[in-house]
């Protein structure tokens, strides 16, 4: 790409460059399309607040045809909170059929898989359930996707952008988080900043 683009730059496109006020301009454009290149796929979370818990385990992945999920997730196991959460991703692409569902059915699905993990689960004991819907939940790191990312720092001073993608290569995670946040205070502060948050 970036040898591409350097045969691109001869003589007479230096000769053509736009004035001051274009080249902020197809700054911005470039640095727009490159955002809107960042794929990702979506996903709904279905949140079953249970009176008791209903396994031991905060963390379980299914290798199961007739459950279309990647797992179950117990997170009041691992964080104890005054009622037992659990919740089920279905993540996938926003083009899938699946996608266009209404919140009732990932619930009653998620419901009918939790009953199948755990079959003396009565699901009259539910205290609420809720479906969240996030458009940008995982980024898609196709071969490229870092040279191809746009610099956290943003030509609009003090302005800068991240958001998961910026773990890359490292997957999502609070941690992650946490150093990109570092990382991104280190780029607008300076590295004097790094004495005050290490
Ligand atoms: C389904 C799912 C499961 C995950 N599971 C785990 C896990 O088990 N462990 C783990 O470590 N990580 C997990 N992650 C990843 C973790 O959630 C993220 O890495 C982390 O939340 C990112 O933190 P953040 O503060 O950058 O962004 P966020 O947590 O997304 O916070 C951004 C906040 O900004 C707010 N906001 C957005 N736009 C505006 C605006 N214009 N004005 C004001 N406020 C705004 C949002 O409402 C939100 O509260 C998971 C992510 C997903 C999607």
């Amino acid at each position: 790409m970036r040898i591409l683009s350097r045969a691109r730059v001869t003589p007479s496109a230096w000769q053509r460059r736009p004035g001051p006020a274009h080249s902020k301009a197809s700054a911005v454009s470039r640095r727009r399309r490159r955002i809107a290149a960042i794929e990702n796929i979506g996903v709904v979370c279905v949140l079953l607040k249970l009176p008791k818990p209903l396994t031991k385990y905060f963390w379980m992945n299914t290798n199961d045809a007739r459950i279309e999920v990647p797992g179950m997730i117990e997170y009041s196991n691992l964080n104890p909170l005054p009622a037992h959460v659990l919740y089920v991703p279905y993540y996938m692409p926003k083009s899938h059929p699946k996608w266009s569902w209404d919140s009732a059915w990932f619930i009653d699905e998620a419901k009918r898989y939790v009953k199948m993990v755990q079959p003396s689960w009565d699901e009259r004991t539910l205290l609420a359930t809720h479906a969240s819907r996030y458009e940008f939940a995982q980024t898609v790191c196709s071969p490229g996707f870092f040279d191809a990312l746009p610099p956290m720092r943003t030509s609009v001073k003090g302005f800068a952008i991240a958001d998961t993608s910026y773990y890359y290569p490292e997957d999502r995670s609070i941690s992650e988080s946490i150093r990109v946040g570092k990382r991104l205070v280190e780029e607008l502060v300076g590295p004097e900043s790094r004495a005050r948050y290490p």
